[in-house]
């Protein structure tokens, strides 16, 4: 496959929240909804006219901006360098996987709120349709690489794949991530599965014929270490 083949477009996600309704209502007033600004790519979500204020031990963030619609919990996804802004030790998760999660006080126009849980950097993640997931060769749940050539091109491990019906086929990074590889929203990524199929540029490998000679296992050096680059 050439690397036109694996690519999908980049969105990167500045830092938001997500709010229950319940706290909707206590940060914007009784019976509040929040009021669609612009849609994002994924069907049904959008960014709100609402913002609030993130406040942690060491500083505050102002103009926090809401998404919507609300969720069962609230969730604020943060970068690492807003992480050393408010004082907060932000671990990567999933989104929607807050217990245990540092919090944070948010503030809004009527009312304030504690949250006891829910500062997150979000772990990298694929959005992809079953038809993107396929030409990609990646499967729910699958962990990836993506790759971003230019001056400041990286490699980026640890890249869950979640494929649905109902997402729009795009990688979703953080601020810190797209500044970090000097890129922007709409740039495409290169969607590297196997090490070893995908990346590999050795001329004369001599995987490929030790598989054709029945070996199972390739036998490569990249392979055989324990640095996680090379984890296939
Ligand atoms: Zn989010
Ligand atoms: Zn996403």
């Amino acid at each position: 496959m050439s690397p036109a083949d694996r690519s999908i477009p980049v969105a990167l996600s500045a830092r938001h929240a997500h709010l229950s309704q319940q706290h909707v209502e206590v940060l914007f007033g009784p019976g509040y909804t929040l009021t669609p600004r612009s849609d994002l790519s994924q069907p049904g979500q959008f960014a709100a006219e609402e913002t609030i204020e993130v406040v942690g031990p060491k500083r505050s963030i102002p103009k926090v901006r809401v998404l919507g619609p609300a969720r069962a919990l609230s969730q604020v996804e943060l970068a690492f360098t807003d992480g050393i802004v408010l004082g907060i030790n932000l671990p990567v998760r999933l989104s929607g996987d807050v217990a245990g999660t540092p919090g944070a006080h948010l503030i809004g126009p009527r009312g304030a709120v504690k949250l006891t849980e829910g500062c997150i950097v979000a772990m990298r993640h694929i959005h992809a349709t079953p038809q993107d997931a396929e030409r990609l060769g990646v499967e729910d749940g699958q962990i990836v690489y993506v790759r971003f050539p230019g001056p400041r091109g990286l490699v980026f491990d640890e890249v869950i794949v979640r494929v649905s019906p109902d997402f729009a086929t795009e990688l979703h990074l953080d601020t810190d991530e797209g500044n970090a590889a000097g890129i922007r929203s709409g740039d495409r990524a290169e969607v590297v599965a196997s090490i070893c199929r995908d990346l590999c540029g050795l001329e004369a490998c001599p995987i490929a014929p030790d598989m054709r000679d029945g070996l199972s296992e390739p036998y490569c050096a990249f392979a055989q270490t324990e640095l996680s680059f090379f984890r296939d």
